[in-house]
């Protein structure tokens, strides 16, 4: 059943009926009004039912699981030291990291008015921490399933008193082959509970796991299915994949981009531009599956702090990143799936700020450009990569000196027609005949940025 608008006229969070504590700490980070997803959702999940939410990243789906699930478990809050008083009651399971990490940090922005205890589980980093963290007991758990399993599988945590369960970003869950890590969770929890599953696209192997682990679910969805952000704008420029780089630090100038996103399909291939960019001058970093958690962490900080300009990264590692106001994405190679073309532009442009989505098309890639027209009904436009502005004029041409040590008058040397020759500036200087003038160096050029 889908469940859809008659909610729509809820407008504040007060309205939703949310605790007091939770309706502050939202007010305090400046969201004014829910956003749609927040305005189905969170009546729903109050009310008891299972879930099943068609959200696109960028709609602020993490308040509309998270506030409710948090109303709800509010009346356990206590500021006892016994583990026993602070058993795992929420669980989200997420599909990366990066994302767990964020979700995690939502938890603690919305949850801060309240005596509630919530930590982040993952691997690629050690066990004790999180086991010491665990075993003095959390409310909340956010957690990727691998490594959640191991912290079950020692003991570390029991989750037989979750009431919760949130499955975030289900479509990736099963693309990353986690199902069989999903089940066996599954046995690990009560089966009187509730059960919100999120996902960015529902095909039928979403709505079989949905069948499995949840209850008479209604499903909510926001956006149609597989269309892009409509506040992020478009574009594709054609570039002979050898021309790729120069393309995208022309842009990178001519639009003046400080922070902008850039996907590559392969680690191998976000590590060889990542290495170019930096040759070239350019503050950039690398994030995939291969790069320690400790740098992928420096260099997600790095962008968001705006220290790291250019931030390549493959489709995988890039999920859940939550930038404020990414002004930019730019598909430096088209992705071998048409969905992670409109997950990739889903990072900027998000809970209704505009953004801009930059694909570079080599003639290889024509198929995939196909596929990704198929996939979001319509075409992309393609233009030309933008022009470089003309620099600035030389401040003291060399013709004045050479004139003046001829002791002659330059009466043209101040025409100095520019011209454009491809990419390249020509600088003309017209001068007094008939003696040779030292020729001063042409203007770097340009458009090798
Ligand atoms: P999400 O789709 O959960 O990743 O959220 C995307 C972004 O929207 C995050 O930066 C949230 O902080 C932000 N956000 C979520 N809900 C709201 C809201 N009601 N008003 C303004 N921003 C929001």
């Amino acid at each position: 059943m889908t469940h859809s608008s008659a909610l729509e006229t809820a407008i504040t969070f007060h309205d939703l009926e949310l605790a007091p504590e939770l309706v502050q700490a939202v007010t305090s980070i400046g969201y004014m009004t829910p956003t749609p997803i927040q305005k189905q959702a969170i009546p729903l999940v109050l009310a008891g039912r299972d879930l099943m939410a068609q959200a696109q990243t960028g709609t602020g789906k993490t308040a509309a699981f998270t506030l409710p699930l948090l109303h709800q478990i509010k009346q356990h809050a206590n500021t006892s030291t016994s583990p026993a008083r602070h058993p795992v009651r929420a669980l989200v399971l997420a599909p990366t990291r990066e994302l767990a990490i964020q979700v995690h940090e939502s938890v603690v922005d919305y949850s801060k008015n309240l005596a509630l205890r919530s930590t982040c589980v993952y691997g690629g980093v050690g066990m004790h921490e999180q086991e010491a963290i665990l075993r003095s007991g959390i409310e909340v758990l956010v957690a990727t399933p691998g490594r959640l399993l191991d912290h079950a599988g020692n003991k570390t945590t029991l989750l037989n008193q979750v009431q919760f369960l949130v499955l975030d970003e289900a479509d990736r869950m099963l693309d990353m082959g986690f199902l069989p890590d999903l089940k066996r969770i599954l046995d690990l929890l009560p089966a009187k509970r509730q059960t919100l599953l999120f996902s960015a696209t529902f095909n039928d192997e979403i709505t079989r796991l949905a069948n499995s682990f949840l209850r008479d679910p209604l499903k909510v969805e926001v956006a149609r299915k597989n269309t892009a952000a409509e506040t992020v704008e478009q574009v594709a420029h054609k570039v002979a994949e050898d021309d790729k780089t120069d393309a995208l630090l022309r842009i990178v100038r001519i639009r003046d981009l400080n922070q902008a996103l850039v996907f590559t399909r392969t680690k191998i291939a976000a590590d060889k531009l990542g290495r170019r960019l930096q040759r070239r001058g350019v503050e950039a970093a690398v994030i995939h599956g291969d790069k320690a958690q400790v740098d992928r962490l420096l260099a997600l900080e790095g962008f968001k702090q705006g220290k790291i300009k250019l931030l390549v990264a493959t489709d995988i590692a890039a999920r859940g990143i939550d930038i404020v106001e990414l002004p930019c994405v730019v598909n430096y190679e088209l992705p071998y799936h048409p969905e992670d073309y409109v997950h990739r532009i889903g990072r900027t442009g998000r809970a209704g700020a505009s953004g801009l989505a930059i694909s570079l098309v080599s003639s290889e890639e024509d198929k995939l450009l196909a596929g990704v027209e198929r996939f979001v009904g319509k075409k992309l436009v393609i233009s030309d990569l933008p022009e470089l502005p003309a620099p600035p004029r030389p401040a003291a041409p060399v013709a004045v000196a050479a004139s003046s040590a001829l002791n002659a008058s330059p009466s043209v040397v101040a025409t100095t027609p520019w011209r454009r020759s491809g990419n390249r500036v020509v600088c003309a200087l017209l001068l007094p005949p008939p003696v040779a003038v030292p020729q001063e160096s042409a203007p770097e050029a340009v458009g090798q940025a």
